[in-house]
Order: C-alpha cells, then sequence, then structure tokens
C-alpha cells in the first residue's frame, strides 16, 4: 500500500479503514492539507475542513464499534449548486453569494448517510452555464494537467464541474459530485483524466440541487476510476418523493456487477459524431476504444444518428428557455443578493444586474426570447420536436447496440481565456455529451490516452435509459484494456 493516502481508489481505502491501517481522521487530515497545498487551483469556493475532521473522528468511532457505513469517512468535493445545510451555497454566483441553505439536498444527504466526508463546495461555472469554470464569480480553476508544448499556460478544467474535476484528478478528493445538464461532468472528466458518469435522467433526486434547467440536469459523479464511480452512484441514487421527475426504480448494485465478460454485447459507433475538423488523435483514441472492446469480445456495428447535427442548437434553446424561468426566482427578495432600489421594479433590476455574470444574463436573454410571444413556436416548441426526433434516434439504434461508443469531447483542455470570446465556439464542445443529455440517457466519459501535448482524453459510454449496469461493464472492461494510469504532476505532491 501506498503511503501517500491521496493517491489510492475509494476501494482501497475501504479496505485499510477496516484492517485499521490507517485512522479516518488520518485519511480526512491528509485530503484535507492537499486541499490546502492546492489553493493555487481554486478548486473550492468554500472550504469545510474542521466539519470534515469532525466527521472523521464519528467515523472512527463507527469503525471501533464494527459500525462501518458504504463509504465510511471518503472524502469527497461537493459541488457547490448542491445545497448543504448550514453551509453557504453560491452556484458560483455573486447573486447567491450570502445564500446559506436551511437545508440538505437529497443527493449530499445521502452521501452523508453513506459515510462520506465532505472537505469543501466546489468552484463551477455560474449556475453550472459553461465548459469551462471560466464563468464563475469566484474566479477560474486551473486543470492540474498542463501541456507539454506550453507548459506555462494555465488550463481550464472543463465545466461545468471544473472544481468538482480538478480537486479529483490533483488527488485532493478521492470522488466528488457534479451535476450534469449537457455534459458537465463527462466533458470535465475528459479534460482532466478522470470518469466521470451522468446516469440516467431521474435516477438521482434533483432535490436541494440549485437549478439551471431541469428538464436535462442530473446529479452527476467523479471518481479516479470505474469501479469508485459505480459505488459513489450507488449511494447517491433512489427515489424521493420530493421530486417528481425521481423515479421509483430499484438501484442495482452497480460495483458488485462490473465485472462481466463482454460476448455478445454490441458496441454502437455513430457515423454522425465523425464530425468535421476533429482532431487525429481522438479520431485514433476512438477507433483504439472500439478495436480494445472487440477484443474483449464485443461485436461492433456502425449506427446512425441521423439529428446529431441539430442537437446542439436544440440544447441552446431549450437550456437557457427553461434557465430563464428558474432563475427569474433571483429577484432580490427571497434569495442573497439584494440591490435597493427607489420601487420594485428597481430593485429587481439593479440586483439581477449586479448578480448575475455575462454568461447567465445571455442566457436569460435567449431564453426570454424564445419563450416570448410569436416566437414560441418558431423557437421553442420546434425545439422540443427535434428533442423527441434526436431521442428517437437512440431508440432505433439500440435496436442495433447495447451501448454506444464515442470521444467524450471534441478537444482536449485549452487555456483560461480560449475561446471565452466566441460562445459558439464554446457551446460546441458539448457536440458528443448534448444528445444523450436531450434523450435523458447515461453516460460516462473514462480516460482513454494522453493526445500530442501530453493532456488527457476521454471516451464516451452510452447506453439505453436505467442500464447503467451496462455502461458500467463496458467502461470497465475498456477501462482494463485501455489500462490509463497517468496523473498530473500536482497529483503526486505528497500531502
Ligand atoms: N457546457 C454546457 C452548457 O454550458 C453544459 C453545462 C452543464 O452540463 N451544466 O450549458
Amino acid at each position: 500500500m501506498t503511503s501517500d493516502l491521496t493517491r489510492l481508489t475509494i476501494a482501497q481505502a475501504l479496505e485499510s479503514l477496516r484492517k485499521k491501517e490507517f485512522s479516518a481522521v488520518e485519511l480526512v487530515t491528509r485530503h484535507v492539507r492537499k486541499m490546502e497545498q492546492l489553493r493555487p487551483l481554486n478548486a473550492f469556493i468554500t472550504e469545510t475542513a474542521e466539519q470534515a475532521v469532525a466527521a472523521a473522528a464519528e467515523s472512527d468511532a463507527r469503525i471501533a464499534k464494527g459500525e462501518m457505513r458504504t463509504l465510511e469517512a471518503i472524502p469527497i468535493a461537493m459541488k457547490d449548486l448542491f445545497c448543504t445545510k448550514d453551509i453557504k451555497t453560491t452556484a458560483g454566483s455573486h447573486i447567491l453569494g450570502n445564500f446559506i441553505p436551511p437545508y440538505e439536498s437529497t443527493v449530499s444527504q445521502k452521501l452523508m448517510d453513506s459515510g462520506t466526508i465532505s472537505i469543501g463546495k466546489a468552484n463551477l461555472d455560474e449556475f453550472a452555464m459553461g465548459g469551462s469554470n471560466t464563468t464563475s464569480y469566484y474566479g477560474p480553476v486551473e486543470n492540474p494537467w498542463r501541456s507539454e508544448k506550453f507548459p506555462d499556460k494555465k488550463l481550464v478544467p472543463g465545466g461545468s464541474s471544473g472544481g468538482s474535476a480538478a480537486a479529483v484528478a490533483a488527488g485532493v478528493a478521492m470522488a466528488a459530485t457534479g451535476t450534469d445538464t449537457g455534459g458537465s461532468t463527462r466533458q470535465p472528466a475528459s479534460f482532466c483524466g478522470i470518469v466521470g458518469v451522468k446516469p440516467t435522467y431521474g435516477r438521482c433526486s434533483r432535490w436541494g440541487i440549485v437549478a439551471f434547467a431541469s428538464s436535462l440536469d442530473q446529479a452527476g459523479v467523479f471518481a479516479k476510476n470505474v469501479e469508485d464511480s459505480a459505488l459513489m452512484l450507488e449511494a447517491m441514487s433512489g427515489h424521493d418523493v420530493k421530486d417528481t421527475t425521481s423515479a421509483p426504480q430499484a438501484v442495482p448494485n452497480f460495483a458488485a456487477l462490473l465485472k462481466h465478460d463482454l460476448r455478445g454485447v454490441r458496441v454502437g459507433i455513430p457515423k454522425e459524431y465523425r464530425v468535421d475538423g476533429m482532431p487525429q488523435d481522438i479520431i485514433d483514441v476512438w477507433e483504439k476504444g472500439a478495436s480494445l472492446l472487440k477484443d474483449a469480445g464485443a461485436e461492433i456495428v456502425e449506427i446512425s444518428l441521423p439529428h446529431t447535427k441539430y442537437a446542439v442548437p436544440t440544447y441552446y434553446i431549450i437550456a437557457p428557455a427553461e434557465a430563464s424561468s428558474n432563475l427569474a426566482r433571483y429577484d432580490g427578495v427571497r434569495y442573497g443578493l439584494r440591490k435597493e432600489g427607489k420601487d420594485l421594479a428597481e430593485t429587481y433590476e439593479l440586483t439581477r444586474a449586479e448578480g448575475f455574470g455575462a454568461e447567465v444574463k445571455r442566457r436569460i436573454m435567449i431564453g426570454t426570447y424564445c419563450l416570448s410571444a410569436g416566437y414560441y413556436d418558431a423557437y421553442y416548441t420546434k425545439a422540443l420536436k427535434i428533442r423527441r426526433l434526436i431521442a428517437n434516434d437512440f431508440t432505433e439504434a439500440f435496436k442495433k447496440c447495447d451501448v454506444i461508443l464515442t470521444p467524450t469531447a471534441p478537444s482536449s483542455a485549452f487555456a483560461i481565456g480560449e475561446n471565452s470570446d466566441d460562445p459558439i465556439k464554446m457551446y460546441l464542445g458539448d457536440v458528443f455529451t448534448i444528445p444523450a443529455s436531450l434523450a435523458g440517457l447515461p453516460g460516462m466519459s473514462i480516460p482513454a490516452t494522453l493526445d500530442d501535448q501530453g493532456l488527457p482524453l476521454g471516451l464516451q459510454i452510452i447506453s439505453r435509459a436505467w442500464d447503467e449496469v451496462g455502461m458500467f461493464r463496458a467502461a470497465y472492461a475498456l477501462e482494463q484494456a485501455l489500462n490509463f494510469t497517468a496523473k498530473p504532476a500536482l497529483a503526486k505532491v505528497a500531502a
């Protein structure tokens, strides 16, 4: 066993805790120390070191009594979009800068009940709107990886869950929560060389997660490997009466079902995902992934998802439309920031003008426009119809295959500041993750290789709704075959 506890996987740490090779306090303290050492990454908006160490002492008491829970004492980062009781929850926005929720989100509560310990609230794009974690009011997050070609440039960790991904990649947290509306767990996982999972829409409760686009938002997981991500997802999943869109579906024991023969499994390769200008490294790793799955016994089939090219524009109507409605609640009266005006209307205007950043304002305006009388049918209703066609494409494809293999993102991590003045370019970065989001399907990214700059690239596995088991099995087999072991230099700094 390594003496650097921040390099362990969850499964290894649980085993060692059980054998009393180290204490929960020791495990948590090492991660807290690393969080403090790596503050320049700006991965956290709020650190909760004191509460974490106190919780670890309780974990030690439980372990001593033989009452260890499934994820006892595992230090995690909590995306600052999950409301946490008595702990500031900002959603990366100035408008919620002083918001202390009086309640706990269902997912964070479930994680606590499983024994995990949150060491802090992770930075994110404002209201989870973004793909680079550069729209946060609390500043950009730095990816722990650096390009070999431009070693002085700080890179984005992806977004919106950039703080969560950077924390796991750097070994600050053993796992983290994310949310995924159009790719916010999968794309940062790809940029940071870790595993990121978005389950089926309805698998996890959205109760207590600050809403962005309610018909798309799902809780997600970051972890160092597939097994750990399965352990985390199981703890987070399940029906919740407080969220009518959470589904009364049984939660399988994902981690126990991972290791399974791929013989007979059909892996679909969607031909429309070969987009123009895709870097050769990405084409190569995609082909390598397919051939490794074939070697593992799977059958590779070409499939067609003909409406793929409409997915990004459709998403950028539906998500802003829902966001404009969800964010109407920030009016300076009930939550957070308030800028007093001469009357109520001016108070709204001043509060919202100061409280929201540029990207959030852009989306509120796009959304309000698409929902306004005269444009509703031309944009919003049309987008809903295309969303249905995109979902139907997947239904057809899953007659021919059991899982789908694609690249996760069309590039590796880029420099902080790059693309910031070009929202369309930024939006196109979601081209491979958005279709599954619109269809409500589970998807996950696993790290596959390093590109010609020495930066990680992920591969995405998408499965049928509720078939996370099938997704995890394919991902696990691929992970074994890829044997990706690279780590950023910062992850090797002992805490
Ligand atoms: N990058 C996408 C967006 O900006 C997805 C964000 C997300 O999944 N939260 O909307």
